[in-house]
């Protein structure tokens, strides 16, 4: 490609982009597509000789978008938001033009230290101890693996990097403790650390769901005294079902006396405590060893970007670092090398976006952005609340409302929980269809519901009304 011809093919994207920014509610949100439909539409081999801008982007337009999920859609309501925007989009495509790889300083040293200053803005706008160091990941999955990573080192005295599972010869498996209502990421995590899916022990939670901190705390000790190992506690702010808020402040005191390392998951929620009043959901964080949260979810970046923030940058390092020849610089000294501060080595540019995010916003445009979410959300809480034929089925503290369809919530003879359960998934089911919004589900303690999640830019009080009113159309009677 030419230069002449990127200009020209770049401007046409760009507008396309522009319009279907404006007009991305003209999509269904979900496509009505059945698995191996699209694949079967494509060649395939590539193609032996190149192929035109206007044939690639034709059939971009002809076959990719009909199969395309639109994440940024007003009423996408499903996972969690698909936090992008703008100044974040612009940004992306500076990375991709400059196209560096923030692997050590010299690699590109605007790359590592924008990164440092945006991770500093962040642990002010979070009010984070400023003893907390941050580094940018690429999803909340990999930093907390890099936090139970940590964690085995540090019990392990450094020597479990060295000898691997030898390390634990004559001291009882490690054990890392998580809520059962924690994210899947930290037994993954935990599998590929080394403890096994058996080396996490699940905590009970309290009445919302929330880790409770005298049961960790019984089962710590009765680890201890089966000569296992307790070596990590896991808190989550924020679960995926339903938004639960573990004590951090109580679980945080519990690992602290027993000399546990302390990770924070805050993938989803984390964001919400720019808010002086929501900052109470990181009340103990002080006793974090470790913490993450995804701008990726909540805070207008595109994904990927995760900020992981450790109160043990040298724990981090001394786990991460190794130095080949070929890697060695004259600043190793004086500067920061993000290569040994995660997992891999090669990193993208991610401070641009969060730099041009946070400048473009301002802290006050981010609040009001995040605000107007916890206001949909409670004026959703309230419509169900209110509704004869729907129930909420867990508090709201953020953006996730867990309700169900339930037209006997008030009566004695309800519908059997199987049966419940069935019509909810069918009501689901015919929601995602219309393609008038997409909502996801979950499951608590056995029953069936639907999960609206609010966080997208785009998304305004009447998106949540045309959801409310698609509910009642399409429920059963
Ligand atoms: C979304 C989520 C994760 C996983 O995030 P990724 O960045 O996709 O790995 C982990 N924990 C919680 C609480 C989440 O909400």
């Amino acid at each position: 490609m030419d230069i002449a011809e990127f200009r020209s093919s770049g401007h046409r994207l760009i507008d396309w982009v522009a319009d279907y920014l404006e007009h991305a509610d003209r999509y269904p949100v979900m496509p009505d597509i059945q698995p191996g439909e699209l694949s079967a539409k494509l060649p395939e081999l590539a193609p032996d000789r190149g192929e035109s801008m206007d044939a690639i982007f034709e059939d971009f337009q002809r076959l990719i978008m009909p199969a395309v999920t639109h994440w940024n859609h007003p009423r996408f309501f499903a996972y969690f938001p698909a936090n992008h925007s703008g100044p974040s989009i612009l940004a992306e495509l500076l990375s991709a033009a400059l196209g560096v790889n923030a692997m050590v300083w010299q690699s590109c040293p605007a790359a590592t230290e924008l990164e440092q200053v945006v991770m500093g803005w962040l642990a002010r706008l979070l009010d984070l101890p400023a003893r907390m160091t941050g580094v940018i990941q690429d999803t909340a999955s990999t930093a907390t693996l890099c936090a139970l990573l940590c964690a085995r080192e540090r019990t392990t005295g450094f020597r479990y990097k060295a000898s691997g599972p030898a390390a634990l010869e004559g001291s009882g498996p490690l054990v890392v403790y998580a809520s059962s209502e924690a994210h899947s990421s930290v037994i993954k995590g935990a599998r590929i650390a080394g403890f096994g899916t058996d080396g996490v022990h699940q905590v009970a939670v309290d009445a919302d769901r929330g880790m409770d901190p005298a049961d960790l705390a019984r089962r710590i000790r009765a680890d201890r005294a089966a000569g296992l190992r307790p070596c990590c506690v896991c808190a989550t702010v924020g679960t995926t079902s339903s938004t639960a808020i573990d004590p951090v402040a109580a679980i945080g005191q519990v690992a602290a006396a027993e000399d546990l390392w302390l990770h924070v998951d805050a993938a989803l929620a984390g964001s919400a405590a720019i808010l002086p009043e929501m900052r109470w959901i990181l009340d103990g964080i002080e006793l974090a060893d470790s913490f993450v949260f995804n701008p990726h979810k909540w805070l207008l970046t595109n994904f990927d970007c995760s900020a992981y923030f450790t109160a043990h940058p040298r724990v981090l390092t001394r786990t991460f670092s190794i130095l080949p020849e070929y890697l060695k610089t004259e600043h190793d000294e004086q500067a920061v090398n993000f290569r040994d501060w995660g997992i891999q080595l090669g990193r993208r540019f991610r401070a641009l976006k969060l730099w041009f995010v946070l400048r473009s916003y301002g802290a006050e445009g981010l609040r009001a952005l995040i605000r107007s979410h916890l206001d949909m959300a409670t004026g959703f809480a309230a419509w169900v609340d209110q509704s004869q034929d729907f129930e909420r089925l867990a508090p709201v503290p953020l953006q996730t409302i867990c309700f169900r369809y339930n037209p006997d919530k008030e009566s004695a003879q309800s519908l059997s929980e199987a049966k419940l359960n069935e019509l909810n998934q069918a009501l689901l089911a015919a929601i995602n269809r219309s393609g008038v919004a997409f909502l996801t589900h979950t499951s608590l303690e056995g029953r069936t519901c639907l999960r609206l999640s609010i966080g997208q830019a785009s998304t305004r009080p009447e998106h949540v009304e045309q959801v409310e009113q698609a509910l009642m159309a399409l429920r059963p009677r």
